[in-house]
């Protein structure tokens, strides 16, 4: 690990590879012999277009994405496009589908709303969001403008490892915090979208995989505002506006790092590596650690746990001598209490088994 950093197990914004935090700060002050930063640069400059169009380049090639989709580089993150995918795709049709298996599925639903009507195609906050239900459950409405599932629920680390079959009816997945994690299948989904501060850079931004049928403008919402819409960004090549443009640079050079390193397949590898040693570390504790998700539904990418059944006292001994170990940002999320780590892109296998070497001492300590 280098100097005075720690093992960053955050849900987001999150850990960078550190090979790609080097080169920004290589390129920091003086871009390429441009006298500036990228920070400091028009977008319209021949520098910046450049890097633009390299960024959209190498997430085609490295996502595999159809040549006649569009490739969106938004703002406003994730949840801005919970609003765009309705005011973009909902059409004349007026409802949708949902699959609800988190918070986050929760709150697209929720949006949904407000424009049109969300149907709960599943919904299984009953079960506090440890299960994916099988095919045979899901309410389908043939009808239905399109169907919206979250590949990966960061809150309840409750992962989808396949991509949902919904026959006919328009796919639209949230895959803000499984995105460039393993291989995908674009050319099943009408319309990918993530949030890039997971897996692929800084936060600001979201990436977007659209359909044609959906960006020539023909579903929009008359209300869609400007800014939001697929059509205006997918003909201004993502610059209508003035676009994140440092967000967008290193996102870019995190792509590069991909390629370098073998694409999504090696991140695919790193992640199962990760996830089960941990995931191993767990089940193996003989109850000491206990992860509440279903194991089919367990996600590679954020795993919640509790300590003896959910023991507050031990949880909070737990993540202050964590802290001791270079071990941060563990806690679970504030809404369902306990531990959560997230083995994103940015964090190394050096750092997993720094993690699963401690828990497995702190069991020895505590466990009577
Ligand atoms: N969807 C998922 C799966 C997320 O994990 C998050 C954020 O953590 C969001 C949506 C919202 O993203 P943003 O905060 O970028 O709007």
């Amino acid at each position: 690990m280098a100097d005075g950093r720690v093992y960053n197990f955050s849900a987001g914004p999150s850990a960078m590879p550190l090979e790609v935090l080097e080169e920004v700060q290589r390129e920091m002050v003086n871009y390429k012999g441009s006298g500036m930063s990228v920070m400091e640069m028009s977008h319209r400059s021949k520098e910046f277009m450049a890097i633009a169009a390299e960024a959209e380049k190498n997430l085609r090639d490295i996502f595999a994405v159809p040549s006649d989709y569009k490739v969106l580089m938004l703002q406003g993150g994730a949840t801005l496009q919970f609003s765009s995918v309705v005011l973009n795709m909902l059409g004349s049709k007026s409802k949708a589908d949902y699959l609800v298996t988190g918070q986050w599925g929760e709150k697209a639903h929720k949006e949904c709303n407000k424009y049109g009507t969300g149907q709960l195609a599943c919904n299984t906050k009953s079960s506090k969001f440890t299960t994916i239900p099988a095919k045979a459950e899901w309410k389908l409405d043939p009808e239905a403008a399109f169907v919206h599932y979250c590949a990966n629920e960061t809150v309840n680390g409750v992962e989808f490892s396949y991509t949902p079959d919904v026959g006919s009816v328009p796919l639209v997945a949230d895959m803000s915090s499984n995105f460039c994690s393993k291989p995908i299948e674009v050319g099943k989904h009408a319309y990918i979208y993530a949030g890039i501060q997971k897996n692929l850079g800084p936060a600001g931004m979201a990436v977007g995989f659209l359909r044609p049928d959906f960006a020539d403008g023909s579903k929009e919402m008359k209300i869609c505002p400007t800014y939001c819409s697929f059509k205006t960004t997918g003909d201004n090549g993502s610059m209508y506006n003035t676009p994140a443009c440092f967000t967008l640079y290193v996102m870019g050079e995190y792509l590069k790092y991909t390629k370098k390193v073998g694409g999504l397949s090696y991140w695919a590898e790193q992640s199962d590596k990760k996830s089960g040693l941990l995931y191993g570390t767990i089940d193996g504790s003989d109850g000491f650690y206990q992860c509440p998700v279903e194991k089919s539904a367990r996600s590679r990418m954020n795993v919640p746990f509790t300590i003896k059944g959910g023991d507050e006292a031990l949880e909070k001994k737990f993540l202050d001598e964590a802290k001791k170990h270079k071990l941060y940002t563990l806690a679970g999320h504030r809404s369902v209490g306990g531990c959560r780590a997230s083995l994103y892109n940015g964090m190394p296998l050096e750092g997993v088994a720094a993690l699963t070497d401690f828990m497995k001492s702190f069991m020895d300590e505590n466990r009577k």
